[in-house]
């Protein structure tokens, strides 16, 4: 029987918006019937002062969005590059021995990446030429779902029923698809909050993304555009609770000190709030007519911004996948079965395993204040910064460019719109 769409992405935030424009964009997937289906979709672009939720984009994901034309239709005062990031321990200095600086300048790029405003991205994406012209955008929750032998049927809030012969989860951490495809998850909260606010400094923050590691959690200072900084400050529940309640002088003058003052006077320039924090990982990123991309698969701690990367490299991936098996001469049909989507989760599985590790690796190290860990912190992060080698592989990570890329998401990458 003809389902009604080939594909159907529950979730059209970030992650789910770019599965469905890099899907409409990719001319062996032309054929295809694609549905995204979103509880609360953007309906105008943004307006206004920038928003409290920021990410920092790697330059994989520059490209990724760049090939399906999103990127060019973020205003270019919102996309705000760094060019330098400095990591020092509480116990250091920046500039001393204990701590790492990484340059755009050791590279052949013009900058490390860009902090730019979650929902401008989003609306970018919404309003990039792939997804106007070629998604169905269905504005509703998701209700139920079962997946049968020839298609899956999927039920919305509304009432209404469809059905589809693949469906990609990429609802979020708390993913209601993940839970219905019966797909279990591993994972722990961390007895951290992120504490987040836009702050004008004294110093300028000269494009440089800056984090420090606190007892408690890091401290990072991200670069905007509009000379202030975005902070995310991960720390105690009940500390973040306070930060964003207590008076604004009170919070400017903790987050200074917790910066050791590096970038002089800090005043509070923007609403505050906190974000729980956990992570999750899929047990399986898909069974047959179903996959997992995005936060829906794996959520990490926010200290090396890396979730919306990770989740972009999955959407680049996924649709790879789908458009070879078309290119060999598989059929439409054959999309959704777990032979082809299998391909797809043994790739992004253990890239994403690394990264998960890596960095709840380092938030344990940093986040203790035994001694003796003090001072492997300290040596080890000078030692990183002496070692070129070292230096290139957390760079490599950083910038989304290491491990095994999805082809749009290379430098060889052309626009596919
Ligand atoms: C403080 C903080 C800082 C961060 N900084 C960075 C950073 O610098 N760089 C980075 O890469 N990442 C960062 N992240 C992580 C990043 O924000 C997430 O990885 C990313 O937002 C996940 O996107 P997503 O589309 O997978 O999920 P979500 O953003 O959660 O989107 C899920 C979508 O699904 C929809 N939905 C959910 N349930 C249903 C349903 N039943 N029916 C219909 N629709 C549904 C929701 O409305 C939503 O639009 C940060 C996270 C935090 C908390």
């Amino acid at each position: 029987m003809r389902p009604d769409f080939h594909i159907v992405i529950v979730g059209g935030g970030m992650v789910g918006a770019c599965a469905a424009a890099l899907a409409a964009a990719d001319p062996r997937l032309s054929e295809l019937r694609i549905a995204v289906l979103e509880a609360n979709p953007p309906t105008s672009p943004p307006q206004g002062d920038a928003d409290l939720r920021v990410s920092a984009v790697s330059r994989a994901s520059q490209r990724i969005l760049t090939a399906v034309g999103a990127w060019p239709l973020v205003p270019s005062q919102f996309l705000s590059p760094y060019e330098d990031m400095v990591v020092w321990d509480a116990a250091g200095k920046p500039g001393s021995a204990g701590a790492i600086h990484f340059s755009a300048s050791a590279t052949s790029e013009p900058n490390l990446g860009h902090i730019v405003e979650n929902r401008r991205l989003l609306w970018a994406l919404y309003d990039c030429p792939p997804f106007r012209q070629r998604i169905t955008l269905l504005r509703a929750e998701l209700a139920g779902m079962t997946l049968e032998r020839d298609r899956a049927v999927v039920s919305l809030g509304d009432g209404r029923v469809l059905s589809a012969a693949l469906v990609v989860g990429s609802d979020g951490a708390a993913s209601l698809s993940r839970k219905l495809a019966g797909i279990e998850t591993a994972g722990w909260d961390y007895d951290q909050r992120a504490f987040v606010t836009h702050v004008r400094t004294e110093h300028s923050h000269a494009r440089t993304a800056w984090q420090r590691f606190l007892a408690d959690g890091p401290i990072a200072f991200l670069p905007l555009a509009d000379g202030r900084s975005s902070i995310v400050w991960t720390t105690r529940p009940e500390h973040a609770e306070h930060l964003a309640k207590c008076p604004p002088e009170e919070a400017s003058r903790e987050i200074e000190q917790a910066l050791d003052g590096v970038l002089g006077k800090v005043e509070v320039a923007a609403p505050r709030g906190h974000f729980p924090l956990r992570l999750t990982h899929a047990r399986q990123y898909c069974k047959d007519r179903f996959a997992l991309v995005g936060d829906a698969a794996h959520s990490i701690h926010p200290l090396a911004g890396q979730g919306v990367n990770l989740g972009f490299l999955d959407c680049a991936a996924l649709v790879q996948v789908l458009a070879q098996e078309l290119e060999s001469g598989g059929n439409v049909e054959a999309l959704a079965e777990l032979r082809v989507l299998r391909r797809y989760e043994r790739w992004r599985k253990s890239e994403n395993l690394i990264a998960l590790g890596l960095v709840d690796a380092l938030n344990r190290l940093f986040s203790t204040p035994n001694g003796t860990l003090s001072w492997i912190r300290r040596n080890g992060l000078g030692a990183v910064d002496g070692s070129a080698l070292a230096k290139r592989f957390f760079m490599g990570r950083a910038m989304g460019t290491a491990g095994e890329l999805p082809r749009v998401a290379t430098p060889d990458s052309r626009p596919l719109v």
